[in-house]
């Protein structure tokens, strides 16, 4: 018998599953977005070729606001605009050579399930609980509005922002924190109302976090904009989030009477790294332990305005949860820029993945985007 000679360390990479106020799907297809792939796919590589145990996952949200928003605007089923684009998205990253142990969606009902089980278990810890909050109505379209229905002016900088974030300042946002709100839909400005809520008790992590982020900086293991942002948050003092919505599609609140409610994207699509994972093993009956417990190191691939979804929140859910390790590598891309101008789909300002498949090679692809990757070269 050979001794071991090696021992061999568990690499659980992540790549975002883009839930984060993005033009979600349309947006995904673009060259910023793809390039954001990248990083996931060589770390993947690296760590096999290195002989690591290496598990690469990632996936479609299905349950955002803009799928929704889409559904409405052709007048189709949400269902049907999730399969249209996860199948495109599927079907691009296999032609580009991904090499996904997992890549999956947030409709099915095994990430329900699971979903519903981590809320439940927070409840049960208490870092969840039940909170009685005025929420932003349109009287006009007569329903409470999701974040991204509600615009305005930032009240940190002074920019226009959405009900969840601005993107001038990276403040997290709630939608009745804006100045001056409207309706996205009808531009008239919404009013509140009382409505229930469930509320994460991210106050309760402050400390776990503080240390965390100083070793993550002691240790080099964040870049830079990863590292400053979580702290200028963690200066400022983490405040409870709520973690339930009046959303039509979703995860449902698995509790007698709020079954109306679905859990928020900070625990639902966050937890869709940890949900993969499950999947994983399910389907290739494997152990998903092996990629919870401290021996393994992780990796969270996104793009820079997801900082504090996976340094914070996500970060937050699993000391929650008693999980280990809490991401060991944030890897946050800035973004790529097209003649010096930053991409949009909104704008049409962008490259299309399908577009540039049909006529370069998937290789060149690859090595092009690699090379000026932005933050790689220093
Ligand atoms: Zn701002
Ligand atoms: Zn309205």
């Amino acid at each position: 018998m050979f001794s071991k000679l090696k021992s061999y360390r568990e690499v659980f990479i992540n790549e975002c599953f883009y839930w984060w106020g993005l033009g979600l799907c349309e947006w995904l297809i673009t060259f910023r977005s793809y390039y954001k792939f990248v990083p996931g796919d060589i770390l993947a590589r690296y760590y096999r070729l290195r002989g690591e145990i290496v598990l690469y996952v990632s996936g479609s949200d299905c349950n955002g606001t803009p799928i929704t928003i889409r559904a409405k605007q052709e007048g189709v089923t949400p269902k049907e605009i999730a399969d249209r684009y996860h199948q495109e998205f599927a079907d691009c990253f296999a032609r580009l050579g991904f090499t996904y142990d997992t890549y999956t969606r947030t409709d099915t009902t095994y990430h329900h399930k699971i979903v519903q089980e981590i809320f439940l278990e927070l409840l049960d810890k208490g870092y969840i609980y039940k909170k009685e909050i005025e929420q932003t109505y349109c009287e006009y379209e007569q329903q409470f509005l999701p974040d991204r229905y509600v615009e305005g002016i930032c009240p940190h900088c002074g920019a226009n922002a959405r009900g969840d974030q601005c993107d001038a300042c990276s403040s997290v946002l709630e939608p009745f924190e804006l100045l001056d709100r409207k309706c996205k839909i009808c531009g008239n400005p919404p009013i509140t109302r009382f409505t229930e809520h469930f509320y994460f008790s991210l106050s309760s992590f402050q400390n776990v976090l503080e240390n965390y982020t100083q070793e993550a900086e002691d240790k080099n293991l964040w870049r830079e904009n990863a590292i400053s942002l979580t702290k200028r948050y963690l200066k400022e003092g983490l405040q409870d989030r709520a973690v339930s919505r009046d959303l039509p599609i979703g995860v449902s609140v698995p509790i007698v009477g709020y079954e109306d409610k679905k859990i928020y994207v900070w625990i639902e699509a966050l937890s869709g790294y940890y949900t993969a994972s499950k999947l994983w093993a399910k389907e290739t009956n494997n152990d998903d332990s092996t990629f919870w417990n401290t021996s393994a190191q992780s990796y969270y691939v996104h793009g820079k305005d997801n900082i504090p979804f996976h340094s914070i929140i996500w970060a937050g859910i699993l000391a929650g949860l008693g999980k280990e390790p809490l991401p060991t590598h944030i890897v946050s891309n800035e973004y790529l820029t097209l003649e010096k101008k930053k991409l949009s789909t909104s704008k049409n300002w962008a490259v299309w993945v399908p577009d540039i498949l049909e006529r370069y090679e998937p290789d060149s692809i690859r090595y092009f985007l690699t090379i000026n990757a932005p933050g790689y070269h220093h």
